[in-house]
């Protein structure tokens, strides 16, 4: 009888101590590493920023069905990384992996359709299609990909010309009434007056100059600009080239002239945003200033 109160105490205390400890565990497990998308129910073309708050001293690893992201830090124990999205990726849910020191984090991407419009092209076969030449296409490609760990812009992207717009990111096509699957207008159009202004929307350095002269006869006189940290512009169809290769350009300032070069039916700037080497909506980099 005298033993009974004592074996209540201790399993009493015994529980507390457990729960105690549980909480414990958890806090500090969610301390330690922290993550967040924004926007959280993105839709095809937006960028995806990776939040993440970690005490690690190692760059987290993001990944998705095994593909890596690259990864910044941004601030003391702040990193972040970009998911990039585009019309040809099929809506549904992704699971985000982010890694950090033994610890991990699984959160779901919801990603949703959208409707993009859709041009219908009647083109002559015989004559066949402009196909860009090998060292146009190497030194896109090689642009394109670019990865420099440096962040360049600062805030909301700016207009790069006047016009107006004509043909918005996502487009769809028809050729002869077949759907292009591989398809999708990769930037934004601008009917701008022929020769009008062209400028960086961000800071970076300059990355490609590709002219006419050397073959770029699909794109036209280029040019593309590093923003860093996998952001990159690349502006095309320029009449005029006002920088060289390695140079910094602010945003604002005029690296062009709008022109209607490569394959082009007339003067317009079609100006590309790429995250990671995927062409996404640089809608939201125009008016929500990603960081
Ligand atoms: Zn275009």
């Amino acid at each position: 009888m005298a033993v009974r109160p004592l074996k209540w105490w201790l399993l009493i205390g015994l529980t507390l101590f457990s729960a105690i400890a549980a909480m414990m565990f958890g806090v500090s497990r969610a301390d330690a590493l922290q993550v967040m998308l924004k926007p959280s129910t993105p839709k095809l073309g937006d960028t995806v920023s990776v939040w993440i708050a970690s005490k690690s001293q190692n760059s987290p690893s993001v990944e998705i069905s095994g593909q890596q992201y690259p990864v910044f830090a941004i601030a003391p124990n702040r990193w972040r990384a970009f998911i990039p999205t585009t019309p040809l990726d099929k809506p549904g849910t992704r699971q985000v992996i982010v890694s950090a020191d033994g610890q991990q984090q699984t959160l779901a991407m919801p990603l949703a359709s959208r409707q993009f419009p859709t041009q219908s092209l009647w083109i002559d076969e015989s004559g066949g299609g402009l196909e860009p030449t090998d060292y146009e296409w190497d030194t896109v490609s090689a642009f394109k990909k670019l990865v420099t760990p440096q962040k360049f812009w600062q805030g909301a992207f700016l207009r790069p010309n006047d016009g107006e717009i004509t043909t918005i990111f996502g487009v769809q096509r028809y050729y002869n009434g077949v759907f292009a699957e591989d398809y999708y207008h990769r930037g934004v159009d601008y009917a701008g007056a022929y020769g009008s202004p062209v400028i960086s929307p961000a800071d970076g350095y300059v990355r490609l100059v590709g002219t006419v002269a050397q073959g770029f006869r699909l794109h036209g006189n280029t040019v593309g600009v590093d923003h860093g940290q996998g952001v990159l512009s690349i502006f095309l169809h320029l009449s005029k080239i006002y920088v060289k290769d390695g140079d910094f350009v602010k945003a604002g300032q005029v690296v062009g002239a709008l022109g209607s070069t490569g394959a082009s039916t007339g003067p317009h700037l079609h100006w590309g945003l790429y995250v990671n080497g995927q062409a996404v909506d640089p809608v939201p980099w125009r008016y929500e200033s990603i960081e």
